[in-house]
């Protein structure tokens, strides 16, 4: 069996040889390649890589021109990776590649995606307590629960990660992702360890971000094959109401002779019709648009099986 190794990298010059090391050692006896994707790194990192691939020629290496982000360097990885199995680990030792033999055991159990659990966090308070909140809200939003969705060390069958279309900093969510695709997704403990080398690349402001990355995703997922149902259903809602509201205005001014220019809810009534009316047109070019983006087959969907036919392989 192949196992792919996928190392997103922004600055980790110290901490890539002992890494490297670490992941040979443990992926006895299967076959390994490391793919390093240097994310624009600023320091050594891609002359450390250069000299650990030309060493062995199952460490590839990938220089991204600059900075495009965790999710665009998963994505490259998982595009290039032809394991059967594909890890994904940071760059900054904080995961113990001692775990490789417990994702492959799990993933034994018939399980598609293993995502770490990073159990005893070994990072500041500012980071723990929003990850726990984050989790909590993920869990909720997308009906599937795990502690950890953001942990780097993660093990996919290889169908997974062909499938999986990120963007933006969609990689906290993949979980989520692989979910809406029908996949069974589980969790294991693992050893955290304590950053050495380097700093961490994210602070606070991740979760701020993060709130628009979970929108994204959940429109993509839930949402994408019928947008004018969520669009719709807000914007009928809102213009019934506003109608409402103006007709029993036009009620008291045509039969009781109110005057209408001391009433604010008229201004309410008019908000609520003109807000609704954009959130259906928003809808309906929703619907539009997608009738573009996938013209014949429908929506991306996931095949497990075919019968008399090759094995589906997502491009
Ligand atoms: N990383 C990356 N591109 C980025 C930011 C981070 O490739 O734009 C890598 C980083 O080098 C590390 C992993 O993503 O291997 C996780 O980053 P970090 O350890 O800083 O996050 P933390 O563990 O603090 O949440
Ligand atoms: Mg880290």
């Amino acid at each position: 069996m192949l196992l792919s190794y996928v190392i997103p990298t922004l600055n980790e010059q110290d901490s890539l040889r002992q890494l490297a090391a670490e992941i040979v050692a443990n992926s006895h006896p299967h076959a390994y390649e490391i793919i390093f994707i240097d994310d624009g790194s600023k320091d050594a990192s891609f002359d450390v890589m250069s000299e650990l691939a030309a060493a062995d020629a199952n460490i590839r290496v990938v220089k991204f021109r600059r900075n495009f982000g965790k999710a665009a360097a998963l994505q490259c990885g998982f595009q290039l990776a032809q394991g059967d199995v594909v890890f994904t680990l940071d760059a900054d030792l904080q995961d113990n590649p001692q775990e490789i033999p417990h994702f492959l055991a799990k993933l034994d159990e018939g399980w598609d995606l293993v995502t770490g659990w990073k159990r005893k966090r070994l990072d500041p308070l500012h980071k723990v307590i929003p990850s726990k909140l984050f989790n909590f809200v993920t869990a909720r939003a997308f009906g599937l629960k795990l502690r950890d969705y953001n942990c780097g060390f993660k093990a996919y069958r290889r169908e997974v990660v062909k499938e999986l279309r990120m963007y933006g900093e969609m990689h906290r969510y993949i979980p989520a992702l692989a979910h809406s695709l029908g996949y069974r997704i589980t969790e294991i403990p693992v050893e955290h360890r304590r950053r050495e080398f380097g700093k961490s690349k994210y602070g606070f402001e991740r979760y701020l971000r993060g709130f628009f990355d979970l929108l994204t995703v959940k429109m993509v997922t839930q949402y994408v094959k019928s947008p004018l149902y969520l669009f719709g259903r807000i914007g009928l809602i809102s213009t019934l109401l506003g109608t409402a509201i103006t007709i029993y205005l036009t009620v008291l001014k045509l039969f009781f002779g109110q005057p209408l220019y001391n009433r604010p809810l008229l201004f309410l009534g008019i908000m609520l019709i003109l807000g609704g009316l954009q959130f259906i047109s928003l809808g309906l070019i929703s619907e539009l648009i997608i009738n573009r983006v996938f013209p014949e087959q429908g929506l991306p969907v996931s095949i497990e099986k075919t019968i008399n036919l090759p094995a589906p392989e997502a491009k």
